[in-house]
């Protein structure tokens, strides 16, 4: 027979999700972020520092000595690809390259075994905690919102961005092409794929031009997955819709088939298997490469931002919001890479995060959920110094820049550490947002210049143990997003 205390410790331990042996709690943590703002290396930073026990002294359940160990074990869900957490590592400490970015969606689950600070839940609790880390492309996300339009609207709004002056030289093709192409005309695949490719070029046009322009839809065509070539990702908007139904058999009705397709098939299934399961969230911005193309980016940067962040909380009526099963409370927009400025540029990069977040939630209309900013980098790649130039003593960052690298006119090899004056951002957060609206880059040239860096050479202590990889305030972030799970 159990005794009254046993029970009433076994309901206690269900109500609070924190039973012993049955199960252990899980947290979903969701990672995102367009592609190349630093997922892939904010993970395996986030890992290694976890298991090998890093300097993390914002990491409250870290720095008080109370986390035992923290391992991997197998994930949960058997469909999705695990990521490569070795792989990425070994590339990053043992060669000093980055390691391949994010092109699908990834899973890892990682096990923290603590002791609770408080003696109540010490009493109750297992102390173990699984976080399951969910890596996805920003570009799948900002797909939701073809959720809620026709191919009609999807049309009109994808010819109507095509025509901006900002994008109208990269989508020149496209457009000739389309504009020969009569919607009424009998449906043909080869016709269906040339104006498929001729628009996913110039969508990855877009993301490759130095204005860094935001990411348009469908998210596939830029990150297709496992889904390159087939029927569903090969559509395109069309010109010069009638408002009547489609003949059938028409390239129009062929057409609308298929965007219906990518709706049902891609997008619904990665939304409701993926993004409303989360917990947590952290969105991964590239601030540095928004600043050095000048306020029309980061106006764009902004727009991506506000999108992302409408897609996990959509308000009540929202066609979205019957989907989710769980509720996102904690968002961190993170601009990551921070390590390519001096320290004195922290903050000022961090008000700038915090501007463009506060703006974003402010247009998003979004509540219920506490969004924090920072400004971070998961690996450090440079440390800091000063040289003499002429009587003015000059902060600098010294690090070994990428092979091929240039700076006034220096290319580098990729072998000798440099270093390099960053510039600094500007103190008032004002001068890089585009009050005017233009899209312009900016016509002084970039506020900052930036030097991309290999991974540092990790450090041993004088009895010979290496130290896990250095970071900026990554820290603080794993504060906000699992501190409050491990108090
Ligand atoms: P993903 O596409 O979001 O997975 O992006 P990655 O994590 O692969 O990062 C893209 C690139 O950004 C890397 O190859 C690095 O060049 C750079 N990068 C990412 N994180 C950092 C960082 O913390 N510091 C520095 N210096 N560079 C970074």
């Amino acid at each position: 027979l159990t005794t009254f205390s046993d029970e009433a410790k076994i309901a206690l331990d269900t109500l609070s999700g924190r039973a012993t042996g049955l199960f252990s709690p899980s947290l979903r943590l969701g990672v995102t972020g367009l592609s190349r703002a630093g997922k892939t290396v904010f993970i395996s930073a986030l890992v290694h520092n976890l298991i090998y026990g890093g300097r993390l002294p914002l990491f409250e359940a870290q720095k008080s000595g109370r986390i035992a160990r923290a391992f991997l074990e197998e994930q949960p869900d058997d469909a999705v690809p695990r990521f490569q957490y070795e792989d990425h590592i070994a590339a990053l400490v043992n060669d000093r390259v980055w390691p391949e970015s994010t092109r699908a969606i990834s899973e890892l689950r990682l096990t923290i075994e603590y002791e609770s600070a408080s003696g109540w839940n010490r009493m109750f609790s297992a102390g173990k905690l699984s976080i399951d880390i969910v890596d996805y492309p920003g570009e799948w996300l900002l797909d939701l919102p073809l959720l809620g339009k026709s191919f009609a609207d999807f049309s009109r709004e994808a010819v109507e961005m095509a025509a901006l002056p900002v994008r109208a030289d990269l989508s020149q093709s496209w457009r000739a092409l389309a504009a020969t192409i009569d919607p009424n005309a009998d449906a043909d695949e080869m016709t269906a794929r040339r104006l498929a490719e001729s628009f996913a070029a110039y969508l990855k046009a877009c993301k490759l031009d130095e204005r860094a322009l935001s990411t348009l839809p469908p998210g596939r065509f830029l990150m297709p997955g496992d889904l390159e070539g087939s029927p569903a990702l090969t559509f395109s908007p069309l010109l010069a819709l009638s408002d009547r139904r489609p003949r059938s058999g028409s390239l129009q009705a062929m057409m609308e088939r298929r965007y219906e397709a990518y709706k049902t098939h891609v997008v619904k299934p990665f939304f409701r298997e993926h993004i409303t399961r989360l917990d947590r969230q952290i969105v991964l911005i590239d601030a540095m490469q928004a600043l050095n193309a000048g306020p029309g980016a980061m106006a764009d940067l902004e727009r991506a931002v506000t999108e992302i962040l409408s897609c996990f909380r959509p308000g009540r009526g929202n066609f979205l919001t019957d989907l989710f099963s769980r509720r996102i409370d904690r968002i961190l927009v993170a601009a990551t890479k921070a390590d390519q400025l001096h320290h004195e540029s922290h903050d000022r990069l961090q008000a700038i995060v915090r501007r463009l977040a506060d703006r974003a939630v402010a247009r998003a209309n979004f509540t219920g959920a506490d969004v924090d900013v920072v400004a971070m980098a998961a690996v450090r790649a440079t440390r800091e110094g000063t040289v003499k130039q002429d009587r003015e003593t000059l902060p600098v960052i010294i690090g070994t820049p990428l092979k091929g690298e240039r700076i006034n006119g220096d290319t580098f090899d990729g072998k000798a550490e440099t270093a390099i004056f960053p510039g600094d951002l500007p103190e008032k957060t004002d001068a890089v947002f585009d009050v005017s609206g233009s899209q312009q880059p900016d016509a002084d040239g970039p506020a900052i210049r930036f030097v991309r860096f290999r991974p540092p050479k990790l450090e041993r202590t004088a009895e010979g143990v290496t130290l896990s990889l250095p970071h900026i305030r990554l820290d603080r972030a794993l504060q906000f997003l699992i501190g409050d799970h491990l108090a």
